[in-house]
């Protein structure tokens, strides 16, 4: 499997630390309001990332934090917290605020058959682990404390600035702080690792620490639950492509200052979903969330269509005519699907090929529209109507299309009408039968019976009536 990685901005191998296993880290979503389709573009296309994984033949070991605590308005540790914002908003407490959108994150994720990391932590869990972590900074002489908050020193580091996409744009994160100015930090680019002072005293949940009460920075938690769950070695660290700075170049940082060593090999970065106005946030005053998609009666899988439809390197700009399209791509799938027949046995002989195909777009810097352009190529060309079946299910592990059972349902109206031709058809026969006996035309009636026959309908005469069946 190669992959873009952002550190070198090239497509690389993906060479897992322990042969046969890829550990997995995503950033989790921060649980103050529900998540816009950006957000799902992001987990959606790690979704996919995880799946082609597993169809290669790797064991994933995935984590997840759920941020419900520390991450500030701002990028640059300055702000309000997003979550104490959030619960002022609703009159909820930050927990409840917290549980109730962690709960309609994953409702979102499973309309869109994104499959749930098997760990999942939300950072209010590990406040232990981040003092451990912190700690260990300090001891080592890569943190220091200034006017009660505990920050990294990124002086400290050779290279701090590690991905190779980073520009002038992405680094004004920090020289903003020239304006909005933390007089404790050393550097510019220092960042906070616990708060015990901040701007905004009333934060709601703190926790006792050895620098007094208080709270995680928002970098911390990624790097202390990944290690944590993960080991020592990452393969493979995802998220959008909005966290790599400073998110991910903290994480960095104070992981490998904390471990002495390298530490995540991949960085698997998804460009953003934008809109017209360049940035995914309200449509007609609305937030675009999976809800407002369903409202609108658009099938959430559709709009997992329209993001495979497009690499997850390349910015995507969402329409809801561009949504249509997606809409009338997935309809013609499901139908040609609905046509195939179901009797017989795959050749799976005659399959492989076609898995070797659809591995090779996904090894391909998981070029999902190419495997796409595989599953219409493979439904065209002469393969059975089984085998066709067979690789849909199989393709659909990784795609998560429900494209069988969205072609079932397609094909159950068209059953049904089938059933009740037939069904008129007999009863007609019946009544011709009946008329002829009353009429004693014996032969005809024998020969209305012996066509029924050959139809597999048994008839059975009852003092009520003729009643039938079919046989088998
Ligand atoms: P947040 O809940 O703000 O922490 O963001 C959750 C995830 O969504 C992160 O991985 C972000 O990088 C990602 N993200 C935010 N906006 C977009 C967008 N417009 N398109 C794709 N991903 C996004
Ligand atoms: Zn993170």
């Amino acid at each position: 499997m190669q992959l873009t990685n952002t550190l070198t901005m090239k497509k690389e191998e993906v060479i897992p630390h322990q042969p046969g296993i890829i550990k997995m880290y995503t950033c989790g979503p921060t649980v103050y309001g529900y998540a816009h389709i950006g957000n799902l573009r992001s987990y959606l296309m790690e979704d996919v990332l995880e799946k082609a994984l597993r169809y290669e033949g790797y064991q994933v070991d995935r984590a997840m934090n759920i941020t419900d605590v520390g991450h500030l308005t701002s990028d640059a540790d300055t702000g309000e917290d997003k979550m104490l914002k959030g619960a002022k908003r609703e009159h909820k407490s930050v927990l409840e605020l917290a549980a109730f959108y962690t709960e309609a994150f994953f409702a979102d994720c499973q309309k869109l058959n994104i499959r749930r990391p098997d760990i999942v932590v939300p950072a209010t869990g590990c406040i232990s682990d981040f003092i451990e972590m912190v700690s260990a900074l300090l001891e080592k002489g890569f943190a220091y404390q200034a006017g009660g908050n505990v920050y990294f020193d990124t002086s400290r580091l050779e290279t701090y600035y590690v991905f190779g996409n980073q520009n002038a744009e992405d680094l004004a994160v920090g020289v903003r702080e020239g304006v909005e100015s933390d007089e404790n930090k050393r550097n510019k680019t220092d960042f906070v690792l616990w708060f015990t002072k901040s701007k905004f005293e009333d934060q709601e949940l703190k926790w006792e620490s050895p620098w007094g009460l208080g709270y995680p920075g928002w970098h911390i938690e990624c790097s202390a639950i990944s290690v944590k769950h993960l080991g020592e070695y990452l393969d493979i660290h995802c998220g959008g492509i909005d966290n790599a700075f400073p998110h991910h170049t903290n994480e960095i940082a104070q992981s490998e200052a904390y471990l002495g060593h390298p530490w995540c090999a991949h960085w698997f970065h998804i460009l953003h979903l934008t809109d017209a106005s360049g940035k995914i946030s309200k449509s007609k005053g609305a937030k675009l969330t999976v809800s407002l998609l369903e409202e609108k009666g658009y099938d959430p899988l559709c709009y997992r269509l329209f993001c495979l439809q497009s690499h997850y390197r390349k910015p995507l700009v969402f329409s809801f005519e561009s949504l249509d399209n997606a809409v009338s791509a997935y309809q013609k799938l499901t139908a040609r699907i609905a046509a195939l027949g179901k009797d017989g046995e795959p050749d799976l002989e005659a399959a492989k090929p076609w898995q070797e195909k659809f591995k090779a777009a996904l090894a391909n810097d998981l070029n999902t529209s190419q495997a796409l352009t595989v599953v219409y190529d493979m439904l065209k060309s002469d393969l059975s109507d089984a085998g066709k079946r067979f690789l849909i299910l199989d393709f659909d592990q990784v795609l998560s299309l429900d494209l069988l059972g969205a072609a079932d349902r397609l094909a159950q109206p068209a059953r049904e009408e089938v059933a009740s031709e037939l069904a008129a058809e007999i009863q007609a026969l019946i009544e011709k039968r009946a008329e002829a006996k009353k009429a004693r035309d014996w032969a005809t009636a024998d020969a209305i019976r012996d066509e029924l026959a050959a139809k597999h309908v048994v008839l059975k005469d009852t003092p009520q009536g003729t009643e039938w069946r079919l046989e088998g």
